[in-house]
């Protein structure tokens, strides 16, 4: 069976139990990057595995091996570097694939930027919006238009690069909504993990003084 599992995005010891299990028993990795992963095997003390490339760029190509070897009776498994596989990262097309072929699936539930920021942002999240990464030119102005419209909480990843950018940008765009909460997750679950909580009045000032380190998860209200 193909089994999806979800590693930490920082701190190891969020590895579960299950996934240590599997990723001890199975017979291959599909991994975004072989080195990543490595690295994660062997701070888990787990023994090595024979490591495969998975990612953006080779996932279609990938596909017709993984099949075959769970026709041959492999027991495989499918992580992406950090965090759950197919959330703004590689994993629907094998996924489907393995689904459309009759073979057998699993998930190991974990660790997610999103769902990690989204549950240490102190909102109502009966019911929310996720955007994934913003585009960065094209289509980036609607798409923050609509975080403006959402009548739920948004949460989008932003890169180390926009942060300041991005900030600023909402920061205009709710010029005439300052009371709207921006809660800005850096670092989740890592030696520097940071919770901004804040308005949109302050978005200016924030975005000028956010410290420009790591990775972040923004959520909005
Ligand atoms: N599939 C992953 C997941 O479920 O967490 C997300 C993959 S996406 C390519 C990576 C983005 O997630 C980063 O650029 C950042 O925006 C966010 N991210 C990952 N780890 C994070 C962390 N420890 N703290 C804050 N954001 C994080």
């Amino acid at each position: 069976m193909l089994s999806i599992v979800a590693t930490p995005i920082g701190n190891t010891k969020d590895i579960t139990l299950r996934a240590l299990e599997v990723l001890q028993a199975c017979d291959g990795i599909f991994c975004e990057d072989t080195r990543v992963t490595g690295k994660l095997l062997q701070l888990l003390e787990l023994p090595k595995k024979p490591l495969t490339s998975y990612h953006s760029h080779n996932q279609t190509k990938r596909i017709p091996e993984v099949l075959e070897r769970l026709k041959n009776g492999e027991h495989l498994v499918l992580v992406s570097d950090a965090g759950t596989p197919g959330i703004s990262d590689p994993g629907n097309l094998v996924v489907s694939a393995v689904q459309d072929a009759g073979l057998e699936l699993e998930v190991l539930p974990g660790p997610s930027a999103m769902l990690a920021a989204l549950s240490i942002a102190g909102l109502p999240i009966h019911r929310f919006t996720y955007l994934g990464f913003l585009p960065m030119k094209k289509g980036r102005k609607k798409m923050l238009t609509s975080i403006k419209d959402s009548p739920y909480p948004t949460c989008f990843f932003e890169s180390v690069h926009r942060i300041e950018k991005c900030l600023s940008e909402l920061g205009t765009l709710l010029i005439d909504e300052p009371e709207r909460i921006v809660v800005v997750a850096r670092e989740l679950t890592k030696l520097h993990e940071e919770v901004i909580r804040t308005t949109a009045a302050e978005l200016p000032l924030l975005a000028e003084n956010i410290k420009k380190k790591g990775e972040f998860v923004v959520v909005v209200r």
